[in-house]
């Protein structure tokens, strides 16, 4: 395609890179989006689990409307609809993704290895020196471990975090002994089925952590208590939030129904509505084995209260569920000037923009301005979940925001209001 405008590489075809691809074709750049896998690789990998924000929240009206100018007979959404990942996967990613503004944009199967500048390395700098004027270069990999090299004048990187998980142990440290059972352990939400085929049913699950993924598992194994009673959950909360000791905060007027509905759930059955359900808050985990033969696991959990006489107690259970959180893959660019928090590991500006709302529910959050989205190294961006680092108040919502935002930096106009992300 030929342009005179920036050629865009976008890294990542999660909701975020993708909506990235549509408007900077919208706007007629030349933009190729790399993906490691298929298009929403992440959301499919979550694909059981329910939105928590409606439709209305998690599209734009470009991409609505590109949709509709495909196919008439493409059925929305309802905006209120609360879809799971996978409904939001097929009926609204992989049809946009399908349409033609998109053709010849999405490069599946193919791994953004890392992207540097071709003659300046990250220790470049000083006089005579404009890293600006230089182009991009992309070492790519596609399934076959074939490596190419592609070009592009920006970057924008939306290439999540779920791909990197946080360790178990104490302090983010892995637990002694973690490392040797990684594969063992279900650091993303599983599916967690009814019956007695499902792989939890009957069985001890140990749950750690006390955020809403945590409660999404305790809540569905729970629910799996009820039709196999013999299944048993602990549940280990390092610093509950709830009242009277219960994990989760309960927002004062949510206007989110869902996240209510889960909060409530997760909280009654930590503070002893079911049986099947016993809460550990104020501990950790020092360490972790797998038993011989049994294929049971070992827990070591310590106990944070000073006073407690179970410091050191050993929970042998059969599935650990180890929810705590994700932090974002930075080796892509280690060649590059990019500065990151050293708190949330996500790009500086925006970082401490997040820090200052930092009391701030995710809904609550005033959208950042362009500016916030500039990184240290010119021309590239970093936004969607990766933008926010370990911080996990990102929203769809907020992403599809940054977008414009980009844009409207790239192209050097703040006033970029063609088609508002949001606002229809
Ligand atoms: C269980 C769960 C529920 C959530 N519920 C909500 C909700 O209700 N509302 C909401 O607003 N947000 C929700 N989120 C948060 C967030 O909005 C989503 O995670 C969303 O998918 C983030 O979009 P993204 O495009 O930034 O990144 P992702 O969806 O994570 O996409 C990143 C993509 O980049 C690809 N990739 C990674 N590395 C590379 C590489 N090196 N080269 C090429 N491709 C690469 C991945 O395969 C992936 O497809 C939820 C998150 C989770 C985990």
């Amino acid at each position: 395609m030929e342009t005179s405008l920036p050629s865009i590489a976008v890294l990542g075809g999660g909701p975020i890179g993708i909506e990235a691809a549509l408007y900077g074709r919208f706007l007629g750049h030349d933009v190729k989006l790399y993906e490691q896998e298929r298009v929403g690789h992440h959301v499919e990998q979550w694909g059981h689990v329910k939105l928590f924000t409606p439709f209305a929240m998690n599209r734009s009206p470009l991409a609505v409307a590109a949709l509709r100018a495909q196919d008439a007979a493409w059925q929305a959404p309802e905006d209120e609809a609360l879809l799971t990942g996978e409904e939001y996967l097929r009926r609204f990613l992989q049809p946009l993704v399908e349409t033609d503004l998109l053709t010849g944009v999405i490069h599946e199967q193919t791994q953004v290895l890392a992207v540097g500048r071709p003659h300046l390395s990250k220790s470049d700098h000083g006089c005579g020196i404009d890293r600006k004027d230089a182009s991009f270069r992309l070492l790519l990999c596609d399934s076959t471990g074939k490596e190419s090299v592609a070009t592009a004048d920006a970057i924008i990187d939306a290439t999540g975090v779920y791909s990197q998980h946080c360790h178990l142990g104490r302090g983010g440290v892995p637990a002694r002994g973690e490392r040797q059972i990684t594969g063992d352990i279900d650091y993303k939400i599983p599916f967690i089925g009814k019956d007695r085929s499902c792989r939890f049913a009957g069985r001890h699950a140990l749950v750690v952590g006390g955020g809403y993924s945590a409660a999404t598992s305790v809540v569905a194994l729970a629910a799996l208590a009820e039709s196999v009673p013999e299944t048993r959950i602990s549940w280990v909360v390092r610093s509950p939030r709830g009242e009277e000791g219960a994990p989760l905060f309960e927002i004062p007027g949510d206007p989110l129904q869902e996240r209510v509905h889960l909060t409530d759930r997760a909280n009654r059955l930590a503070m002893g509505s079911d049986a099947a359900v016993n809460y550990l808050p104020h501990r950790t985990v020092e360490a972790v084995r797998r038993l011989r033969g049994s294929g049971a696991f070992e827990v070591e959990l310590c106990n944070m209260r000073e006073a407690a006489d179970d410091l050191n107690c050993p929970v042998t259970c059969d599935s650990i569920l180890a929810h705590v959180g994700f932090r974002p893959d930075c080796t892509l660019f280690s060649e590059l000037q990019v500065q990151l928090c050293h708190v949330s590991e996500a790009p500086m500006k925006l970082a401490v923009h997040l820090v200052e709302q930092s009391a701030t529910d995710c809904l609550g959050q005033e959208v950042p301005s362009g500016n916030l989205l500039v990184t240290s190294e010119p021309n590239y961006f970093l936004i969607g979940n990766k933008s926010y680092g370990r911080d996990a108040r990102f929203l769809i919502s907020m992403g599809l925001e940054q977008v414009r935002q980009v844009f409207a930096s790239i192209r050097g106009d703040a006033n970029l209001d063609l088609y508002r992300t949001m606002k229809e």
